[in-house]
């Protein structure tokens, strides 16, 4: 069945941005949903592509003026979707990737319940999500210990999601991942009339 909104959630350092960016790479028909959030940039991220980064101020504006489909407060941060960006693809009859928290996950498909996909990444064990965690060198020791704990609460999320892809062999993962995409964008305009060429 056609499913527009495909939701990647996972704990992070499970793989679950490496899946993204290759199911958009792979597929042109797929968008990506650019959420807004309060957090501070990362080197190399680009405002508006990676996220919209916003004041706190600013969110709470979005908030009130019902711009955002789902927020969630992680880490200290604010993160939400943007409402216009889902809907100015949808009306593009693009498909979108999402990458949220289980709960913004789960908001989504409560607001668009016969429309989601809600994909859950797993790493194969919680030693693996902490030497990958480790091994990104992004987080203090604080933030990587709140990380592993929200990792646990993500975890056991896990049974409310449609698909969940243990993540043992990367490749193996994207080809599922690919493969799941494929089934559920069946049905769609030829993708590459989409784009002009
Ligand atoms: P990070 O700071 O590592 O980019 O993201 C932290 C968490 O926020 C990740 O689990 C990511 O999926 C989640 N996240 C990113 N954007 C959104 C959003 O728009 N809504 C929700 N609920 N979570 C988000």
């Amino acid at each position: 069945m056609t499913k527009h909104l495909i939701v990647l959630s996972a704990p992070s350092g499970a793989g679950k941005t490496t899946v993204a960016k290759h199911l958009l790479a792979t597929f042109p028909i797929l968008t990506f949903s650019v959420s807004a959030t309060t957090r501070p940039m990362r080197p190399g991220e680009v405002n508006g592509k990676d996220y919209v980064f916003l004041s706190r101020d600013e969110f709470r504006r979005r908030i009130e003026t019902d711009d955002l489909i789902e927020y969630e407060e992680i880490f200290g941060n604010y993160y939400g979707t943007l409402r216009s960006m889902v809907q100015e693809s949808i009306a593009r009859g693009q498909f979108v990737v999402f990458d949220v928290d289980v709960k913004g996950a789960l908001s989504l498909q409560r607001a668009f319940p016969d429309d989601t996909l809600l994909m859950f990444v797993a790493p194969p064990d919680m030693q693996t999500l902490e030497t990958r965690l480790r091994s990104r060198k992004t987080e203090s020791e604080e933030q990587l210990a709140m990380r592993l704990a929200r990792a646990e609460m993500e975890m056991g999320h896990r049974d409310d999601f449609d698909v969940v892809l243990v993540n043992r062999d990367l490749a193996q993962t994207l080809d599922r991942a690919e493969a799941i995409v494929r089934q559920v964008t069946v049905g769609a305009p030829e993708q590459s009339s989409l784009f002009g060429s």
